[in-house]
């Protein structure tokens, strides 16, 4: 079933601030609201579509992703949109229909919310991908709206009643003294209404356990921890009411080259001894995929550092770059050949105070030291 555009449902444009929603909003309810029209199909599916419209293009994030992704973003969550028999499914639509429908005194607005739960997915993120950021897809066990009752829970549908224990408030009220105390209706669970015949599906919950699959945007920068949030991607409600949201926490995956420390990137170079002692050049990877050729200077010692600018990580929702830190690891020569071991005692011999500095240094200190017991 393809759904219409809810920019067009609402009859504005794809730029259309939020003071302009709501005023096509407005107008639209008034004239499908079920009160005007009474047993008008059209005009109720109308009314639900102008609604759900609405409850998605009032939402920032909720906008953003409807413009990225379309219908696709709520696959499940759009269809149900929060808006069940009653009419309180979401906050800004009852806010709207207290200002406009103060009156109409519907079983809508007097009937508790239940929201669906909020889900936590953890989600494994190597370093290149936090590098571009990725879209991925994940799956997870949720619950969703039953197709059979279309998440009223009622078989027939028609099987909602109104509470009797509540008179189909969700509340119920005793006197206490001089107080009266208002508690959540045992009875229906806060819900207002009862269900006379329980949907064969679903057993009359209005949802049902499902695996579903999404597409996930993973924005570059992410790090450890880090907490996407998506609005209405959690388990739907009981009796088709608004969704939870789906958390996704981000968990770095190990890179076999670099580190990460913030938008810090650190990478280890080896370099021989021979190098470090006569100068070159060394092609260090970046972690963009890209290399940069480092200078060597003559004389490096174990872990110098050399700092490439701008060559670290995205920092989260901006363009700005962290930093690439390259150590130098000077690696002492192994497993000597016997004419190895020759050149370098004939090396040695060659050696001055001059080419050890820090050396020579540190015996004219250990002299001082012991003359200084004295
Ligand atoms: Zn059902
Ligand atoms: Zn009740």
């Amino acid at each position: 079933m393809s759904k219409k555009d809810y920019y067009e449902v609402l009859g504005v444009s794809r730029d259309a601030d939020s003071s302009s929603l709501k005023t096509a909003y407005r107008k639209l309810a008034m004239q499908y609201h079920p009160d005007k029209n009474p047993g008008d199909h059209d005009a109720e599916k109308n009314f639900k579509e102008v609604s759900e419209a609405y409850e998605v293009l009032s939402n920032n994030e909720k906008r953003q992703a409807y413009d990225t992704y379309g219908h696709d973003a709520f696959s499940q969550a759009g269809q149900s949109g929060g808006f069940s028999e009653g009419f309180g499914g979401f906050g800004s639509f009852s806010d709207i229909f207290e200002d406009f429908f103060g009156d109409m005194g519907g079983q809508g607005s007097r009937r508790r919310e239940q929201r669906g739960q909020d889900l936590k997915y953890e989600i494994d993120v190597d370093l290149r991908e936090a590098y571009t950021g990725i879209k991925k897809e994940i799956s997870f066990d949720t619950l969703v709206r039953c197709d059979n009752c279309e998440g009223s829970g009622s078989e027939k549908r028609s099987g909602l009643k109104d509470c009797g224990a509540c008179g189909g408030s969700g509340r119920t009220r005793a006197s206490q003294g001089f107080f009266t105390v208002e508690r959540t209706c045992s009875a229906c669970s806060g819900a207002g209404q009862v269900i006379t015949d329980p949907c064969s599906s679903c057993n009359g919950e209005g949802r049902r356990r499902k695996n579903r699959k999404i597409e996930v945007n993973i924005p570059a920068g992410v790090e450890e921890g880090s907490r996407i949030r998506l609005s209405g991607e959690g388990a739907v409600g009981p009796n088709g009411s608004v969704s939870g949201d789906l958390y996704l926490f981000v968990s770095m995956l190990q890179h076999p080259i670099f580190e990460r420390d913030g938008t810090d990137i650190f990478c280890n170079v080896p370099i021989s001894i021979v190098d470090a002692s006569l100068g070159g050049s060394v092609d260090v990877p970046t972690v963009s995929g890209g290399k940069v050729k480092v200078k060597i200077p003559p004389g490096s010692q174990n872990s110098d550092q050399f700092k490439l600018a701008g060559k670290g990580m995205p920092t989260i929702r901006s363009t700005s770059f962290g930093d690439m830190i390259i150590s130098l690891n000077i690696e002492i020569p192994k497993n000597l050949t016997e004419n190895q071991k020759k050149l370098l005692r004939d090396f040695n011999e060659e050696l001055t105070q001059n080419n050890n500095p820090e050396r020579s240094g540190f015996f004219s200190k250990v002299k001082d030291f012991w003359d200084g017991l004295t």
